[in-house]
C-alpha cells in the first residue's frame, strides 16, 4: 500500500465555499488516492458493487466505494481478506475505500426492521435485504448477536470493529456506534449516545495503538432527532482525535426533519471542526444529495441507486415521482425511448429502449440489472460533478433550483458562471 497523503497536506483540502450555504468543494486526500468532494460513494457491501466491475465504477466517475464491515466480518471473514492482500487487492479496486463500522447492520437486527425507518423512509421496492439474525445482548463491552449465515453467536465490540476494518485495509474506518432508530425514547437515545461516545474513545485508543497503515478514523454523531442531544454529540465526536466525522443514527421521520437534524450537526461542525471532512451515512435520494451538499456534507453513501437499479427502478429527472421510473410496469412494454434522452450512460447512449429493459426485467435477465445500475450510478455521478462545478463557479443556488424543478444533471445547458 502506498500512503500518498503527505503529512503536511490536510486530509480535506477545501478549494471553494458557496457564499449562500455551507457547501464546499475540494479534495479528500487518502492513502489510495484523492476523492473529489462533494462525492457520492457507491456501496460495495460484500466486496463488489453488485453486478459491476471496478473499472466500470471508476469509469462512471467514482473515486471511492464503501465496504461493509458487518458482512465481510461474517463472510468471507476479515482474516481471509487480509490473507488475500486486503480488500483493495481482493476486489481489485485500487482507489479509496471507506468501511462502515458494522454498527448499523448489527443494530438494525436488534431494533427490528428499521433499516429504512432509521432514515425516515418506507422500504424501497428492493428492500429489505440482507436482514436476519438477532441481537442477543447490547452491553458496555459490545454486542452479542446471532449470525444470519450460520446461526452462530458472534461478538462485535469497538475493538473488534477496528480490528476488522484494519484487516480489510480501508482508507477510512468508521467508529463503532449504536445506531438508534426513530421509535426509541429520548432516554434510550441519550444513554445510547453516551455509550457511543465511550465506544468512540475505545476506537480512537485502538487506532492510536495499532496505527493501521494509510487508514484514517471517522467518528460518528448520534443523538437522534433531539436538538440538544444531536448538537452535544456532534461537539463531542468532533472534538475527538478522529480526523473525520460522520453523521449517523435517526435523522427523523421525514425529509424536512432530516434536513433540520443534519443542519444542527453541520452548524456545530462549522463552529468546532470546520476543517474535518464530513460523511452523511445512508442518504442518497436526489433531493437529499442537493440539500446535503448545501448543508455542508462532503461525502454520502446509500444503497438507493444500486438497489433500485437491480429492481427495475431507473433514476429520472421527475421530482413528482421521487426521481424514479419503474421499468417493470407494463406501460413500458412498447416504449421506444431510452431511460433518459441525452443521458451518456452505457444504457441510454447505446439506445436500449424502455421496452427492451422492461422485457429483460420480466425474464429476470442479469443484463437488465447491470444496465439500470449503470444508468443510476452514472446519473448520480453527473449530479455530484455538476454540484462540485456549481460550487466552484458560484452558481450552486441556480443549479439546485433547476435540479429541484426537474432538470437532469449533465444533460441540461451548463449554467453560466458568475462574473
Ligand atoms: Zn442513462
Amino acid at each position: 500500500m502506498v500512503a500518498r497523503r503527505a503529512l503536511n497536506v490536510a486530509l480535506l483540502e477545501i478549494h471553494h465555499r458557496d457564499a449562500g450555504s455551507r457547501a464546499r468543494t475540494g479534495v479528500l486526500h487518502l492513502a489510495h488516492g484523492d476523492v473529489r468532494t462533494p462525492a457520492f460513494v457507491p456501496l460495495a457491501t460484500k466486496g463488489t458493487v453488485k453486478g459491476l466491475e471496478p473499472r466500470e465504477v471508476a469509469a462512471l466517475g467514482y473515486d471511492m466505494v464503501l465496504g461493509n464491515t458487518f458482512h465481510l466480518f461474517l463472510a468471507p471473514g476479515h482474516e481471509r481478506v487480509a490473507e488475500q492482500g486486503g480488500l483493495h487487492e481482493f476486489m481489485r479496486w485500487s482507489s479509496p475505500i471507506i468501511t462502515d463500522s458494522g454498527g448499523f447492520q448489527v443494530f438494525s437486527m436488534g431494533h427490528g426492521t428499521v433499516a429504512d425507518e432509521i432514515k425516515g423512509r418506507r422500504a424501497d421496492p428492493g428492500g429489505p435485504q440482507e436482514r436476519a439474525g438477532a441481537i442477543l445482548a447490547i452491553e458496555e463491552e459490545g454486542v452479542r448477536f446471532r449470525s444470519y449465515i450460520d446461526g452462530g453467536e458472534r461478538f462485535l465490540a469497538p475493538e473488534t470493529s477496528m480490528e476488522v476494518q484494519a484487516a480489510l485495509g480501508s482508507d477510512i474506518a468508521l467508529a463503532f456506534d449504536e445506531c438508534t432508530p426513530f421509535h426509541v425514547s429520548r432516554d434510550y437515545t441519550e444513554a445510547s449516545t453516551e455509550r457511543t461516545h465511550r465506544w468512540l474513545e475505545r476506537c480512537v485508543r485502538w487506532h492510536a495503538d495499532h496505527r493501521p497503515p494509510g487508514q484514517v478514523l471517522y467518528s460518528i454523531s448520534q443523538g437522534g432527532v433531539y436538538e440538544d442531544l444531536r448538537r452535544a454529540s456532534t461537539r463531542v465526536i468532533a472534538g475527538s482525535a478522529a480526523p473525520g466525522v460522520a453523521i449517523g443514527g435517526s435523522l427523523g421521520a421525514d425529509k424536512p426533519q432530516m434536513y433540520e437534524v443534519v443542519g444542527w450537526a453541520t452548524d456545530e461542525l462549522e463552529q468546532v471542526a470546520p476543517a474535518k471532512p464530513r460523511h452523511l451515512l445512508g442518504i442518497g435520494d436526489i433531493d437529499d444529495l442537493v440539500r446535503g451538499v448545501e448543508l455542508g456534507i462532503d461525502t454520502f453513501d446509500c444503497a438507493m441507486p444500486t438497489r433500485l437499479g437491480r429492481h427495475g427502478m431507473a433514476i429520472v429527472p421527475d421530482p413528482e415521482r421521487r426521481w424514479r421510473v419503474d421499468l417493470t410496469k407494463g406501460r413500458w412494454k412498447d416504449a421506444q425511448e431510452p431511460i433518459l434522452d441525452g443521458c451518456p450512460c452505457p444504457a441510454c447512449s447505446q439506445g436500449f429502449t424502455r421496452a427492451y429493459l422492461h422485457y429483460l426485467f420480466s425474464i429476470r435477465e442479469l443484463t437488465a440489472l447491470r444496465l439500470v445500475t449503470l444508468h443510476n450510478l452514472a446519473y448520480i455521478a453527473r449530479l455530484m460533478a455538476d454540484l462540485r462545478a456549481a460550487i466552484a463557479t458560484g452558481t450552486l443556488a441556480q443549479l439546485a433550483a433547476e435540479i429541484r424543478a426537474g432538470a437532469a444533471p449533465g444533460v441540461v445547458a451548463p449554467v453560466a458562471p458568475v462574473a
